[in-house]
């Protein structure tokens, strides 16, 4: 059995998206205003020869913002169960949030490899505004543009070396 990498994060940063891009498959629905309900998704891929499997994390549910952060949590907690590494998705659109300090709070702790996935650097400006999100802690980031594919190479590069 090849290795599992799981994509976190909250609602709207993109991970299907790039999950999608991933598989070259549609399989996960993208959705266009967050919130809506999805089950986790399970795609197969592979990189510089390597195949791994990888898991397109959502199924939020909005209720509240606390049942909402609660289930992101939850999602991250199967993820660093189940994953042998994590692409931990933010958006450089947005900037940090206080969801992505509480999921980078979880993530810190963790010994399996974590990539910080800096999205929506659809261009040179934006990859400037990045640098914000070195306040979450986890060191160097890679930044990407799901949409067009930018960086994308980078990071696999490094996630598949780890794997
Ligand atoms: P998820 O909730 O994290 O799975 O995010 P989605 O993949 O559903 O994407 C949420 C929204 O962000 C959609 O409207 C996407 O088209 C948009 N999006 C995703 N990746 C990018 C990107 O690299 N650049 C830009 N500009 N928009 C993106
Ligand atoms: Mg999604």
């Amino acid at each position: 059995m090849g290795a599992i990498v799981a994509i976190v994060g909250r609602p709207n940063v993109g991970k299907s998206t790039f999950f999608n891009r991933l598989i070259q498959r549609r399989e996960a629905i993208v959705d266009a205003v967050s919130g809506v309900t999805r089950d986790r998704h399970y795609g197969k891929s592979d990189w510089n020869g390597k195949e791994f499997s990888i898991i397109d994390t959502g199924g939020y549910v909005v209720g509240s913002d606390d049942v909402f952060e609660k289930e992101i949590d939850r999602q991250v907690e199967l993820a660093i169960e189940e994953a042998d590494a994590i692409i931990f998705m933010v958006d450089v659109e947005t900037g940090v949030t206080g969801m992505d300090e509480d999921v980078a709070k979880l993530l810190r702790r963790v010994k399996k490899p974590v990539f910080l996935a800096v999205n929506k650097v659809d261009n040179a400006k934006r990859a400037e505004d990045a640098v914000e999100f070195y306040s979450l802690g986890l060191g160097e980031y890679f930044t990407l543009s799901s949409i067009n594919g930018g960086g994308s190479g980078e990071l696999l590069d490094a996630l598949v070396e780890k794997l």
